[in-house]
């Protein structure tokens, strides 16, 4: 039997997860994700993408899927903040470089081929660098 772990409003956010869940050795599947192609601007009204894996997983699945949030949270409190390897300016944030390309990616063929990757955006002079 499969249970739901998780919902995303966008299916390439749920294929993170799952690929995150895959390096465990827990096997997850996608649902709903054809319809939301066809329609994911109204995937949030859908209740968007569902993560499944089968129930004796499903605990250790939600146990490191919620690991990962917390590390976000970390991330956007700026408790790990960095100063800019360009201008020396502290005024930075978190910022996922190929996110945007991985979505557009997504769009085009279907999956993101684009490695999302940590990086920081400096406030103070724009650049954008890998952490
Ligand atoms: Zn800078």
């Amino acid at each position: 039997m499969l249970i739901t772990i998780s919902r995303y409003s966008l299916p390439y956010e749920a294929h993170i997860a799952k690929s995150r869940l895959d390096a465990e050795g827990i096997p997850a599947f996608i649902a709903d994700e054809h319809t939301i192609n066809m329609q994911w601007l109204y995937s949030n009204a859908m209740g968007g993408v569902r993560l499944q894996v089968p129930e004796p997983y499903a605990e250790t699945a939600v146990r490191l899927l919620a690991e990962d949030r917390e590390e976000d949270l970390v991330e956007l409190v700026g408790a790990d903040e960095q100063a800019c390897p360009h201008c020396g300016s502290e005024d930075t944030e978190y910022h996922q470089i190929g996110r945007r390309w991985a979505f557009l990616m997504f769009l085009g063929i279907n999956f993101p081929l684009f490695p999302v990757r940590d990086g920081i955006k400096c406030n103070a002079c724009g650049k954008i660098s890998r952490m």
